[in-house]
C-alpha cells in the first residue's frame, strides 16, 4: 500500500509563525486526526517528515520537539491513525544540512531506513519547499491550502519546477486518495485533473491567486 507522507505544521496541526514551542501551543486542524486515522484503516503507511528550525534558533529543545511529536502520534491514535515514524530537521537555514526541506533528506531516508517505495508514495505540505522536496525526490506531491498553503502558492508558486496537486486540507485530499483505492474511481481522479483555468475557477474566492495561475504555464493538478 502507499505511503503519505506529511508536513506537520499546516498540515496536521496549526502553523505558528513562532514556532510550536510546547504541547499547549499545538492544536490539531479540524479533521486531520480522523483523516490520518482513515488513511491508516485504508492500509497506507504515514510519515511525517518536517523542519524544525526552532531548535537551531533556541525556541525550542529536541527534547520537547521529541515530546510533542510522542504526544501527536498518542493523539492520532484515539482516531485509529498510525505514525509511523515523525522525521524532523532541527537545523538552521544556514547549516546546509541534507534534510532541511526542499531538500529531499528526510524522504531519501524514510526510503534507506524504511523501505519506503518513493514511485508509490505522495507528499502532503502546505509550503512550496515541501513541493520541492517531494519533487527533487521523485514524490507526486500535494499543496493543502491550510497554513501557509495560500499564502506559500500566492509567493513562490512559481519557484517550482514540476507538477503538483493541490487540495483544501488533509481532509479533502483523504477524500480523493480513499477514493483512489477503488479501481472505478480512477477516472473520476482523472478527471479531477484540472486545467489551469479550472484551477483558477476553483480558487476564484481567492482573487489575487487568479491572475497568477491563468497566466502560469505551469502544470496544476487539483483533488
Ligand atoms: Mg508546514
Ligand atoms: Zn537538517
Amino acid at each position: 500500500m502507499s505511503t503519505i507522507f506529511l508536513d506537520r505544521d499546516g498540515v496536521i496541526n496549526e502553523n505558528r509563525a513562532d514556532y510550536v514551542k510546547n504541547w499547549h501551543e499545538f492544536h490539531f486542524l479540524k479533521g486531520s486526526r480522523e483523516a490520518i486515522g482513515k488513511l491508516t484503516h485504508a492500509g497506507h503507511r504515514i510519515i511525517v517528515c518536517t523542519n524544525q528550525a526552532g531548535v537551531a534558533r533556541g525556541h525550542v529543545s529536541i527534547e520537547t520537539v521529541e515530546e510533542i511529536h510522542r504526544r501527536m502520534i498518542a493523539g492520532v491514535a484515539e482516531f485509529g491513525g498510525v505514525i509511523e515514524k515523525v522525521y524532523y530537521c532541527p537545523h538552521g537555514k544556514d547549516e546546509n544540512c541534507a534534510c532541511r526541506k526542499p531538500r529531499p533528506g528526510m524522504l531519501l531516508q524514510a526510503h534507506d531506513e524504511l523501505g519506503i517505495d518513493l514511485s508509490d508514495a505522495l507528499f502532503i505540505g502546505d509550503s512550496m519547499t515541501d513541493i520541492r522536496a517531494g519533487i527533487a525526490a521523485g514524490v507526486d506531491s500535494m499543496l493543502v491550502l491550510t497554513g501557509l498553503g495560500i499564502e506559500q502558492f500566492r509567493e513562490h508558486f512559481n519557484e517550482v519546477e514540476g507538477t503538483f496537486r493541490i487540495s483544501r486540507s488533509l481532509k479533502h485530499a483523504t477524500e480523493y486518495i480513499l477514493q483512489e483505492l477503488h479501481k472505478d474511481s480512477q477516472r473520476m481522479l482523472e478527471s479531477s485533473c484540472f486545467s489551469l483555468l479550472e484551477v483558477s475557477n476553483y480558487l476564484d474566492s481567492l482573487p489575487s491567486l487568479h491572475e497568477q495561475v491563468a497566466t502560469s504555464t505551469k502544470a496544476v493538478k487539483v483533488w
